[in-house]
């Protein structure tokens, strides 16, 4: 079939159109915020496709669940056909696993589960209550460590060894512990992923040459933000005999270097692949002026960059400035950005078009409270899978703890002695449980134990596929909803979460009618935050600022501009992270598209009493000429409404 390259190539610069046009050997496309990178990473797909290469042929890997899935589409409505290979490194690397995985022989099957952070966290805690040596330590310091070592391609020994660490033995045995446990539980962690893919590219070269004949040609967006691990794995990807790598990214927006990211990947780009042809593209298709001169200025305030300014490809037509907005309080704030979505949605605007991004996920609630009060609908995401998750896995221990607690009824104590009972006879814990004579053998310990074991065993019988029916059939069964209200305070949000859940499984059963409850679960694992984002209902967005990578929005609200925010607490001794600081407020200036407003307060109320808090230093380097400013305090009399009514 020929398909005609008239869409595909229509709306792109002299530049772009030659990043898209680009066939075969290493290319790298560098260049600032809203240029059209992602642009020319989808048009060069649906471009390959055009001239006759398999889409199966293509390997496409970016950072977040949502950018692929609007990669596909967009290539979709190019070519007809969206490759199946456009995903996350996370989830392109899954599927190989599932694949290939048993190739390693360490027992972990195709059927392996993925542990999200909190499934780390656990599986943790369990292995340092054995470590008396390592008390005091928190999980969360381990999975750090342990992250981090398998994100730089080094082991928890070899950072420690280079950082001369006190309890390096101990902490080792729980590494190894836990690894061990990971294995045992048929489990991986996120960057076991991506590990174990290299591992097998690296040991197998009958693996590595399928992949290598397999894949001609790999794109990578957001460059910037690859770390090492992520960096080994694309040149462990890439043929050598073509060097069909095409990348492209803007070092100003490298804000992952805390999870290992290293910009300097890009700056090695050339040293890498000889002979890559490097394309600048100079224009930004995104945001209006006032926009681009205050993130233009803000980021040149960094020593450590290549200097590049942004200009807009057209002029906007009555441009607004960027809002600064000093508030009261965090509640005034709230309020504040309420009242203008408000507005903007009178005006005609739809939900989806705002966003409000905020440092740490802490400041949400507030924010929340506000968007509630003024019967807003916002998405912000969790997750919640454990049941559908033990189904698939009777392995996994995490998912049983998690269950029992949100299900109650049966305590640690029982808990540890079914453990028990279940490893002499060589089968898991769930397992065990679900057997039909458990009852029977069981009976003396009471009838809370009895109703849970019933209780496994009926989840135990649910069907496993089509998916959508499967977690249906888990979500009603498990009534997640009540369970839901009584852990956590904010109930839309998580009832929203299950329901996200649920209209995914629905999607994923309509594009993969094979698969089971499995796949999902692995698929479902995977998304991040900002994955579960639908931009299809009409909802105002929260997210932090991490999670805004990619994304764009014609309204962006950046709440708590404040020291300790914005630079975070834990940055401010430290030159180098104060500019990754100042990335990350960039990266979310130039999300926005015709408004920005920018919001301080003068004071948040924490637990013990009111703080006062000081604007950030970002904002003093922020040029005058391009804002307006705005106090909006409702504690003040004579301050707030006149100002408020003003727009
Ligand atoms: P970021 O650095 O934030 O990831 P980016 O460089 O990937 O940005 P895109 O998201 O590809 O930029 O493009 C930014 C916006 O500009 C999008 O809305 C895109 O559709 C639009 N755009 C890009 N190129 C052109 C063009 N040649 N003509 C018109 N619009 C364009
Ligand atoms: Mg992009």
């Amino acid at each position: 079939m020929n398909i005609p390259t008239d869409d595909i190539l229509k709306n792109l610069t002299e530049d772009q159109l030659s990043a898209v046009t680009h066939l075969d050997g290493p290319m790298l496309v560098v260049a600032g915020a809203g240029s059209g990178k992602t642009r020319v990473v989808t048009r060069r797909i649906a471009y390959l496709i055009s001239q006759r290469i398999w889409p199966s042929q293509i390997l496409a890997m970016t950072f977040t669940n949502r950018a692929a899935r609007e990669m596909q589409e967009r290539i979709g409505r190019l070519v007809g056909e969206a490759p199946r290979n456009v995903g996350t490194f996370h989830s392109c690397c899954a599927r190989f696993l599932r694949q290939y995985i048993e190739a390693l022989d360490d027992g972990r099957t195709k059927d392996y589960i993925i542990f999200d952070t909190d499934d780390q966290k656990a599986l943790l805690k369990q292995c340092l209550n054995d470590h008396p040596a390592t008390t005091g330590l928190s999980p969360g310091f381990i999975a750090e460590l342990i992250s981090r070592a398998k994100s730089s391609c080094l082991t928890p020994q070899e950072i420690m060894t280079q950082e001369a660490w006190d309890n390096a033995e101990a902490i080792h045995e729980v590494c190894q512990a836990y690894e061990n446990r990971l294995r045992t539980q048929n489990a991986v962690d996120f960057d076991d992923l991506l590990l174990l893919v290299a591992r097998l590219l690296r040991e197998r070269p009958a693996i590595r040459e399928i992949i290598h004949n397999h894949f001609r040609y790999l794109l990578v967006d957001e460059y910037q933000d690859t770390n090492h691990l992520q960096y080994e794995l694309l040149k462990l990807l890439v043929n050598p005999a073509n060097n069909n790598i095409h990348a492209t990214g803007d070092p100003d927006q490298c804000i992952y270097s805390w999870r290992g990211a290293d910009y300097s990947n890009i700056m090695n780009f050339e040293k890498d692949f000889p002979n890559a042809v490097i394309v600048r593209l100079e224009k930004n298709f995104r945001s209006s002026e006032h926009i681009l001169n205050v993130a233009s200025t803000l980021i040149s305030n960094n020593l450590n960059r290549i200097d590049k300014t942004l200009v807009p490809a057209v002029p906007t037509e009555n441009p607004q400035k960027v809002r600064l907005v000093t508030v009261g309080s965090d509640r005034d704030e709230g309020l504040w950005i309420a009242r203008r979505i408000r507005t903007l949605y009178l005006n005609g605007n739809p939900y989806r078009t705002m966003a409000v991004f905020y440092r740490t996920n802490r400041q949400s609630r507030t924010l929340e409270e506000a968007l509630v009060r003024a019967s807003i609908p916002y998405q912000i995401i969790g997750g919640l899978r454990f049941y559908a998750r033990l189904k698939v896995n009777p392995a996994d221990r995490i998912s049983l703890e998690r269950v029992a607690a949100y299900r109650g009824g049966v305590g640690p104590k029982t808990l540890a002695a079914i453990e028990q009972c279940a490893r002499e006879q060589g089968m898991a814990a769930f397992t065990l449980l679900c057997q039909h004579d458990f009852a029977q053998r069981w009976k003396k310990k009471g009838a809370k134990v009895l109703d849970f074991a019933n209780w496994c065993r009926q989840l135990n019988d649910l069907p496993c596929a089509p998916v959508g029916h499967a977690v249906a059939a888990v979500h009603d069964f498990a009534d997640f909803t009540h369970h839901a209200y009584d852990r956590d305070g904010t109930p839309e949000a998580r009832l929203e979460n299950l329901q996200e859940m649920l209209t995914n499984a629905v999607h994923y059963e309509r594009d993969h009618e094979e698969a089971g409850l499995n796949e999902f679960l692995q698929e479902v694992a995977l998304v991040a935050d900002v994955d579960a984002h639908d931009p299809d209902r009409d909802t105002v967005v929260l997210m932090t600022l991490h999670c805004a990578k990619g994304l764009e929005f014609p309204y962006v609200f950046i709440a708590g501009v404040e020291e300790d925010f914005l630079p975070h607490a834990n940055t401010i001794a430290d030159p180098d992270q104060i500019e990754e600081e100042r990335r990350l407020f960039f990266v979310g200036i130039t999300r926005g598209r015709e408004e920005v407003a920018l919001l301080n307060a003068r004071a948040r109320a924490n637990w013990d009493g009111d703080w006062s808090r000081q604007p950030s230093r970002f904002i003093r380097e922020l040029p005058m000429e391009d804002i307006v400013r705005t106090d909006f305090n409702l504690n003040n009399p004579t301050l707030p409404r006149s100002t408020f009514r003003r727009w």
